[in-house]
């Protein structure tokens, strides 16, 4: 039988089984949907689309018997090319010639024909390597048998023995849109390598961890190699440092050739994603200078002085940071260095890495070929950055300032300073309990003298006082109803205005009137200047309903049952709710999780009954959020995210947009959930200590109260021999003005300056000037109280 390829009209004997059906092809027989074959015939291989000629098949078998004749029939039926030869030689001939697709090898009867001798003979040709080998054996060989003798002789695939044309049909089928389609795509690469190849850009492609696994000859130009030199070699630490933010990156590298020259290169670094959906390979590229492109040369191919010179430009932008790589010949002496990189590298790839690990790790790199003043320095920056404070600030104390110094340390200091055995008993009303309530009011039945102290409050000159006064110590629950029902808030939760009242009420029972501070006046006061706030365009611009909703929510209840006693008393004493919250945010946590205790406690007080799962899983965790960041321990922390992370990102997209500026692009960053919980945070922090920001009036009275409240607590704490956590709070003593300049030094001006260039809010800074201008000409002339004295009568 020659060798030509050919359609077989095999003067074989006609197949024994397979019926009438099988006399024609399948698809001809109606056996299979028409169009399928279309479906599958291009094959797409990444971008590339191809389609494939019509498959050409050896079948070498010794004789021409009812299995080869089946083999033949599915040959013809799909249109595939075949050739039937009986010798090894002929069959080695008839490959070379060819290169067919799928080659079928008789292993039924050894003796007449060496299947595996054969194959690893067609192994050996060069092109064999995209080719399918199948060995045809006897059903009673593969009892048992392992199929790896076939694979080691170079087989593809095991077929069983079955002279049924349709069987034979089905097994090139699966071959055609399996394997052989695989290797297809395969052939195919040699075509991108070809490009690859002879590109002019250079082109390096590495594993996961950074082993080069294929250098172009442009690369290996540019960098001054002989191929063999790279292969297998880890790349420079700087190198990975493109790969570490995990995405397309480009920037420009300097790089040190293998003669010691240095030239700057723009870098490309593309990762690609392969098994496991994970990072497998990044392939960089070096746009390449050449003389008929003089112009990039001079742009982008400069020769580096020094590499001193690089880096003595003071603000280094990270994108064009130019680096030093280390040249190749170096790399065997720094092994092991690359060996802390390579598995730095495995943690590059997960997904889970922490962003401060990436900075910390692209600073580490950037120290690799640093000149000494630059490792040192970064040195002391990675020193910070492991630490875990990163936003509060270190406080030196002043021997000068004892009332700076208590304020500072008893109000950010986080309460681990604790003594053993002393119970602070907390609010005698037992918790869960809705309290009888005296006054049920409704909008509508305000009396006149609460509705006129009501009037102005939308205004930030609103005296919360007045209303303290109107409602007998119970300005929470009418402030309350006034505002919830200009916001929505009922008709946003679909709950009754009555349900709202009820909770409220709870709420504003909760709040200890005893306590000269932290009780339902400053809630309300903090209700009101968070609703002022909402009021702010930029405020409106960046919140949505849900998030306003929570804001009013948060203020009401972001000092429920607070005690009259900082964190760090609550500590020392070891009362209960330190012992619950493990010394950590003790009061915050407490307000919050009462604060859901007692609303769900009641169907009449449960505002949230008729909200959905998500919606209320939104509030909750919005409210939750907001009232731990009245905090102080973390003040500093919220303040200088919020400063970073939204007036520094707004101003570069104000100021430096011009009129370039991408539409949407403010409204998008600022609707981003992360930049909406950092101003949430911002808005009720600011609310909660807005005090210093009232008219100089309501500033001295909260200053009155404050000071009441930590004379009370350094007096128990005497009288329990606690540890007095802010000493200087000693009513024969302490300095009221003093206190109020640290206060507003340390916490108030910063914070107010970052939030008014956010929501532009001159008039409390006018406030403040002038309270803080008050408090120092107090203290200038002498006095400790936070009202001068009364005249001595004339
Ligand atoms: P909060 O307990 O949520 O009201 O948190 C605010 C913190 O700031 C509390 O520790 C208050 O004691 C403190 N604070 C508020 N206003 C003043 C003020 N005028 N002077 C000193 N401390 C204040
Ligand atoms: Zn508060």
């Amino acid at each position: 039988m020659g060798c030509a390829p050919s359609i077989h009209s095999a003067d074989s004997p006609a197949p024994r089984r397979g019926g009438p059906e099988a006399e024609v092809a399948p698809r001809d027989a109606g056996l299979e949907p028409r169009g399928l074959e279309e479906m599958v015939c291009g094959v797409q291989f990444g971008p590339m689309k191809f389609h494939p000629d019509p498959l050409q098949v050896l079948l070498v078998f010794a004789k021409d018997d009812v299995q080869c004749s089946s083999f033949c029939r599915a040959c013809e039926w799909l249109g595939f090319r075949h050739s039937v030869v009986k010798e090894v030689q002929a069959s080695l001939g008839c490959f070379r010639d060819h290169h067919h697709d799928i080659v079928i090898i008789d292993h039924r009867d050894p003796k007449k024909l060496d299947a595996e001798a054969l194959c690893r003979s067609i192994r050996t040709e060069e092109l064999s390597e995209n080719t399918v080998i199948v060995s045809v054996v006897r059903r009673s060989s593969t009892e048992e048998t392992s199929a790896l003798p076939l694979i080691a002789a170079g087989f593809t695939r095991r077929f069983v023995e079955d002279p049924s044309p349709m069987a034979c049909y089905n097994e090139l089928l699966q071959l055609q849109y399996g394997e052989v389609r695989s290797q297809l795509k395969l052939r195919a690469c040699n075509s991108v390598f070809a490009a690859l190849e002879r590109s002019q850009e250079a082109v390096e492609i590495t594993s996961e961890d950074h082993v080069i696994q294929y250098a172009n000859p442009a690369f290996k130009s540019t960098m001054g190699y002989q191929s063999g030199d790279l292969l297998g070699k880890e790349v420079p630490a700087q190198e990975k440092e493109g790969t570490l933010l995990g995405k397309e990156w480009q920037g420009t590298y300097s790089i040190k050739k293998k003669n010691g020259d240095s030239v700057q290169r723009n870098m490309k670094i593309v990762p690609v994603v392969g098994q496991g959906g994970k990072i497998r390979h990044y392939v960089s590229i070096i746009r390449v200078c050449n003389d008929n492109n003089k112009a990039e040369k001079h742009t982008e191919c400069l020769p580096l002085k020094a590499h001193t010179d690089q880096l003595s430009g003071g603000h280094r932008d990270r994108r064009k940071a130019s680096l030093d790589i280390r040249t190749v010949a170096s790399r065997a002496t720094e092994v092991s260095a690359q060996r802390r990189h390579s598995s730095m590298a495995r943690i590059h790839s997960m997904t889970i890495e922490a962003p401060i690990t990436k900075v910390m790790n692209i600073l580490s790199a950037a120290q690799a070929n640093s000149p000494l003043p630059v490792v040192e320095a970064l040195g002391r920056v990675l020193d910070i950055l492991r630490t875990t404070e990163l936003y509060s600030p270190h406080f030196m104390p002043k021997d000068d300032d004892p009332h700076a110094n208590d304020l500072v340390g008893g109000l950010v200091a986080d309460g681990l300073r604790r003594l053993s055995g002393n119970e602070y008993v907390l609010a005698a009303k037992p918790l869960h309990t809705v309290p009888s309530l005296s006054i049920p009011v409704s909008l509508k039945d305000i009396p006149p003298s609460v509705a006129r102290a009501l009037e102005a409050e939308d205004s930030w000159d609103f005296n919360i006082f007045q209303l303290e006064a109107a409602t007998h110590h119970r300005p929470l629950v009418y402030l309350g109803l006034k505002i919830f029902s200009r916001f929505g808030v009922c008709k946003f939760l679909k709950c009754p205005e009555a349900t709202l009242r009820t909770w409220l009420q709870t709420i504003e029972a909760h709040y200890h009137a005893s306590n000269p501070y932290h009780n339902s006046t400053h809630a309300a006061d903090v209700l009101q200047a968070t609703a002022y706030f909402l009021h702010k365009d930029r405020v409106k611009q960046t919140l949505d309903r849900a998030d306003e909703v929570a804001a009013l929510l948060a203020a009401a209840v972001h000092d429920v049952d607070h005690p009259g006693r900082t964190n760090s008393f609550l500590c020392n004493a070891g009362s209960e709710l330190a012992i619950l919250y493990n010394d950590t945010a003790v009061l915050e946590n407490h307000h919050a999780a009462l604060a859901f205790q007692l609303t769900a406690a009641d169907a009449h007080s449960d505002i949230f009954r008729n909200v959905d799962r998500s919606e209320y899983r939104t509030l909750r965790q919005s409210i939750i959020d907001m009232v731990l960041a009245t905090e102080m321990t973390r003040h500093f922390e919220h303040l200088n995210k919020f400063v970073n992370s939204i007036n520094k990102p707004l101003a570069a997209l104000e100021d430096g947009g011009g009129p370039d500026a991408e539409p949407g692009a403010v409204l998008a960053m600022l609707r981003a959930p992360e930049s909406r919980a950092l101003v949430k945070r911002m808005l009720v922090k600011c609310a909660d200590v807005s005090n210093p920001c009232r008219a100089l009036e309501q500033c001295v009275e909260w200053a009155a109260r404050i000071s009441e409240e930590y004379f009370a607590q350094t007096e128990e704490e005497k009288q329990r021999e606690l540890p007095v956590v802010m000493p200087v709070f000693n009513r024969q003593t302490c300095s009221v003005p003093k206190s109020q300049i640290s206060f507003i030094d340390y916490f108030i001006t910063d914070m107010f300056d970052a939030w008014d260039t956010f929501v532009g809010l001159p008039n409390l800074l006018q406030h403040l000037d002038n309270n803080f201008k008050y408090w120092k000409g107090l203290d200038e002339k002498g006095f400790r109280g936070s009202r001068p004295p009364p005249e001595p009568p004339t």
